[in-house]
């Protein structure tokens, strides 16, 4: 049996309009993101993720290359939003996050495209790289749910939020799938210009498992509920593993769906730091993958021999 959106909730007590119109505000004097550049992007002004007041989108469609949970048999829903509140030096899809392809949108054409995606039958609204369009998002949900939207939102980020906004979320979204990329705030500062990325992240990150929980599933295996969390392994150690499967293991819960990901490799400007210059070897990734286990966490998406074995021998 599908379970019910949490918005449909939300809507139906009319509390979404208030939701919406607290996240527009945030845009006079923009606090969405912790960065808090204070611009006011309704006036056309513009700060670190260069986006006034409409949504960029790329591209939207059904995929499947995400994990199996959301692909279910119909693919997820994703809508590819432009610009980005990090600055990651290996950026695999810079074009979209950095050099901003992609076209404004309206909040009727944002919903429009999510009408479609269900349509489609889609399982979910995969919303990638959300952070700095809530307030838009909020808002074409607002106008997509009286025409029948009812598939359940993912919020597919880089993990660097603000948690005021994400309380803007609670009974909204009902999957959260944020990065955890860095435990070193050296680290985090070098790769994507960032410095306090990992304690920002771990307050994000409990305060999404908090409003979901742990990943939840149907009797098709699709996911309907819950927390999600991506950690790219990086060269020479540099995502601290250790640290990030420790937190998750203390201090959300034992049972996290995470997904170590084995795919790095070099792009964008990658090149100009020798430890960045490799992709992520084997070794590195099973080493990993065995951190995690190490700390209790059994449900790590795609571990089996065949999924390395794509990885590392194409
Ligand atoms: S959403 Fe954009 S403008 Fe607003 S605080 Fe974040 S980076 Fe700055």
């Amino acid at each position: 049996m599908r379970r019910v959106a949490a918005y449909l909730g939300l809507y139906q007590r009319h509390e979404l309009a208030t939701r919406v119109e607290r996240a527009r505000k945030l845009l006079e004097n923009c606090e969405v993101c912790p960065h808090q550049c204070h611009v006011d992007r309704l006036a056309g002004q513009i700060g670190k993720c260069r986006t006034a007041a409409l949504a960029i989108v790329s591209s939207y469609g059904a995929h499947f290359g995400e994990e199996a949970p959301l692909v279910g048999s119909k693919g997820s829903g994703t809508i590819f939003f432009t610009n980005c509140n990090l600055k990651c030096v290996f950026c695999q899809n810079y074009s979209i996050s950095q050099l901003g392809e992609g076209r404004e949108v309206t909040r009727e054409e944002l919903a429009g495209m999510m009408l479609s995606l269900q349509k489609r039958g889609c399982h979910n609204i995969n919303l990638v790289t959300p952070t700095h369009v809530v307030p838009q998002i909020l808002e074409a949900l607002e106008l997509a749910i009286p025409e029948g939207l009812s598939i359940p939102l993912v919020y597919n980020s880089g993990g660097y939020e603000s948690v005021e906004t994400l309380k803007l979320l609670e009974g909204v979204v009902d999957i959260y799938m944020p990065d955890m990329k860095y435990s070193d705030d050296e680290v985090a500062q070098k790769c994507s210009g960032i410095e306090d990325y990992p304690s920002v992240n771990r307050t994000a990150v409990k305060e999404m498992h908090r409003q979901v929980g742990d990943l939840e599933v149907d009797e098709q295996r699709v996911a309907t509920r819950g927390l999600l969390v991506r950690h790219l392994v990086l060269p020479q150690q540099l995502a601290g593993t250790r640290e990030v499967a420790r937190f998750l293991a203390e201090e959300i819960s034992l049972n996290t769906y995470l997904n170590v990901m084995a795919q790095y490799h070099p792009c964008h400007k990658a090149f100009h730091f020798p430890e960045l210059s490799r992709p992520t070897s084997r070794e590195e990734f099973l080493e990993a993958v065995n951190l995690a286990r190490q700390q209790g966490l059994e449900r790590l998406d795609g571990i089996h021999a065949d999924s390395i074995r794509r990885v590392f021998f194409r």
